[in-house]
């Protein structure tokens, strides 16, 4: 078959690779859809010193069993399913508080076994133990359901800001993580989301969304007094920063109201993590500030329950669909904003 395989900083060449073949308690899925994650554009640019090439990438995806060494699985052949992609295999106290993302125990598709950019892959037989397949029980589509890994992670940051009727909500970034979030608050009650971007094509976008205001991010700072106009003068109670850049989550912590809650959910650049950050915004404010990383099952089991309902507006977060041979395609289409999610169809 062929597969996107990772070989390096831009290498991801789509090449022949052998078949999966299963051992005892594996599953075989055929690959619906995959979305790109800007993790594997941020692999792709830069390398990731986690993933030991030759390595498919791949990790957010919906496919159905075809193949099944697992009889004892309640996931039968030809159930279409979304998977949990952390796979713990041994415990310590994270993974006795539920906090699986955070142990140390865990391996993950795409970074320790081979992903989804392929027509087949072999699920883990830890995997399918685990529980980590959800079958997908509706005839919502496999693009849409491909997105319950991306939007389990925002799940995870939403656990810790706990917004409510009461809170306005900032969210800088309109990728399609931001716009996730954006979402997020306004099913949660949101008085007002706002979305911030500087650059104004992805804000053309944003505005197909249920939102209050987007406002572009300007290098003389006026953005600000835009949204402390937006929320009369006190400043959002919720501020998620979701892009990679130490100016936003400086932003973050000057826009916040008094009280108010923020969350780093995108990281910095691995290679440049330290940023001066006004930290007496978080003294003087009593911010509550707060980071995530991946998803806890119980925030997948989340996202595939709000996606399975139809009640997300998740359509309008995948703008293009790409046959496999084309995924190269997907980086300058999510660099530029031209494109949110792109949806790599390695069966078409
Ligand atoms: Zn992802």
């Amino acid at each position: 078959m062929h597969a996107a395989v990772y070989l390096g900083k831009e290498q991801l060449p789509v090449r022949e690779v052998p078949e999966p073949s299963l051992a005892e308690g594996e599953m075989l899925l055929a690959i619906e859809a995959c979305s790109v994650c800007g993790t594997d554009l941020r692999t792709y640019r830069h390398g990731d010193h986690k993933i030991i090439p030759p390595r498919i990438l791949g990790h957010e995806f919906c496919g159905r069993v075809i193949e099944s060494r697992a009889p004892d699985s309640p996931v039968k052949i030809g159930d279409r399913v979304v998977m949990y992609i952390v796979i713990v295999s041994g415990t310590d106290r994270y993974v006795e508080m539920g906090r699986e993302n955070l142990t140390q125990h865990r391996t993950t598709m795409s970074y320790h076994h081979d992903g989804a950019f392929a027509p087949r892959m072999k699920v883990p037989a830890r995997a399918v133990q685990q529980g980590n397949l959800f079958p997908v029980t509706s005839d919502i589509s496999s693009e849409i359901m491909s997105l319950a890994e991306p939007l389990g992670c925002c799940m995870n940051a939403h656990s810790r800001l706990r917004i409510g009727l009461k809170d306005t909500v900032a969210v800088l970034g309109a990728g399609p993580i931001g716009l996730m979030h954006a979402a997020l608050a306004r099913l949660q009650g949101a008085q007002k989301v706002v979305v911030l971007d500087n650059n104004p094509a992805r804000l053309e976008m944003a505005r197909g969304f249920d939102l209050d205001a987007t406002v572009l991010v300007r290098p003389d700072g006026s953005h600000r007094d835009e949204v402390r106009k937006l929320t009369g003068g006190w400043g959002p109670d919720v501020v998620v920063v979701a892009v990679s850049s130490a100016a936003a989550q400086n932003d973050a912590l000057e826009l916040a109201a008094k009280a108010g809650r923020v969350n780093f959910f995108a990281g910095l650049p691995k290679s440049n993590p330290i940023a001066p950050l006004d930290v007496n915004q978080i003294h003087y404010k009593e911010l509550e500030v707060s980071g995530s990383y991946s998803e806890r099952k119980s925030d997948f089991q989340a996202a595939f329950a709000l996606l399975h309902s139809g009640r997300f507006p998740a359509e309008k977060i995948i703008t293009h669909r790409l046959p496999l041979a084309r995924i190269s395609e997907a980086f300058p289409l999510m660099e530029s904003g031209a494109a949110l999610k792109v949806c790599i169809l390695p069966n078409a």
